[in-house]
């Protein structure tokens, strides 16, 4: 349930309807828009009376949320979540660019990767050291040592790191590096996991899995953050289909109904959702156009020799000519793009 306050609602009426709630052991979730506050409210509300909860100064009305996910639903905050991290932005009006290679293969190609990107203003790394492989047998990245060269390509360039964790002791390992943790595809579902990232405190990427539908992205992202952490942001990476074509299909309209649903910012994968490299700069431009609030695109400085995912990386050519054709329609869309 969220309670809309009267646009005249003072402060006053505002922090008695939040002292009723906390003395019937509800949880206030305060979202103050420009023109409306709104409180939601969590928990057993069987103990409330909503009729006394209505009459109360300054209260417009009582709205009850149908949706399992309430933290993440955009009832219970309309206006967009804005994400800060190392004093670089995701939403809110930005096109942002996450960028680097499916894995750190070695400190000399990580830290090419970040040297180049750099130059072309990105301020997202990327770089999986914790490697979730359908094989056993394939590399699976170089764990903390592939950690402690993320680290230097962010000491040396002020990139902020994104990296995957797979499980609570890879976890534990790269709190001390990362800025903010990826979910990967395969442990969307894994809730254990995500109520850990959430008491961990930093932002995440939440990626939609393999074949969640787009509410179960949004109950997992709940699961992050009931645990306190609202820095949450989603990627569309591409969903099990029928089509062999690509490697998974993306679905583009997965971006306007999280616009639809939620506040958090939404990022698309085209590298993971296609598989292939030619295809990532059309659905970049078609993400950009639906309101996407950014890319996560895989960079190998010789993606022919990748130890994985070469065949979707952008070498730094192709890189920068993405760019070169992202830059003009950012203006169209509306969007700001880093530099
Ligand atoms: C990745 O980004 O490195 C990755 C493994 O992606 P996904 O979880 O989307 O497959
Ligand atoms: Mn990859």
């Amino acid at each position: 349930m969220i309670i809309v306050m009267k646009p005249d609602a003072s402060q006053s009426h505002i922090r008695k309807v939040v002292e009723v709630l906390e003395k019937n052991h509800l949880k206030a979730h305060l979202s103050k828009g420009k023109q409306l506050t709104i409180i939601g409210v969590i928990g057993d509300k069987s103990v409330l009376s909503e009729a006394n909860l209505e009459a109360m100064d300054g209260v417009e009305r009582l709205v009850p949320i149908t949706e399992s996910y309430k933290l993440s639903n955009k009832k219970f905050k309309p206006e967009p979540s804005v994400i800060k991290v190392k004093g670089f932005s995701i939403g809110g009006g930005r096109f942002s660019i996450v960028a680097g290679p499916c894995s750190v293969e070695s400190r000399e190609q990580l830290l090419k990767t970040a040297r180049f990107l750099k130059t072309q203003g990105v301020c997202f790394l990327r770089g999986g050291a914790f490697k979730p492989r359908t094989s056993p047998y394939a590399f699976q990245g170089l764990g903390q040592q592939g950690l402690e060269y993320l680290k230097e390509a962010a000491e040396e360039t002020g990139m902020a790191i994104v990296t995957e964790v797979t499980s609570m002791k890879t976890l534990e390992i790269a709190i001390d590096y990362a800025d903010v943790f990826q979910i990967g595809a395969r442990n969307m579902h894994s809730f254990e996991l995500l109520k850990e990232v959430g008491k961990a405190g930093k932002p995440v990427v939440l990626k939609r899995g393999l074949s969640a539908t787009i509410d179960e992205w949004l109950n997992a992202a709940e699961y992050i953050m009931r645990e306190g952490n609202n820095r949450v942001i989603l990627c569309e990476r591409g969903i099990r289909t029928f089509e062999t074509a690509t490697r998974n299909t993306l679905d583009i309209s997965a971006i306007p109904v999280i616009r639809n649903k939620s506040h958090l910012p939404v990022l698309i994968d085209p590298s993971h959702a296609t598989g292939v490299r030619d295809y990532i700069v059309p659905l970049c431009k078609a993400a950009m156009a639906v309101g996407a609030d950014g890319i996560m695109v895989e960079v190998h400085p010789a993606p022919s020799e990748a130890l994985s995912d070469g065949a979707q990386s952008l070498d730094f050519e192709d890189f920068k000519k993405m760019l070169s054709e992202l830059k003009p329609l950012a203006e169209l869309c509306g969007k700001v793009m880093d530099r």
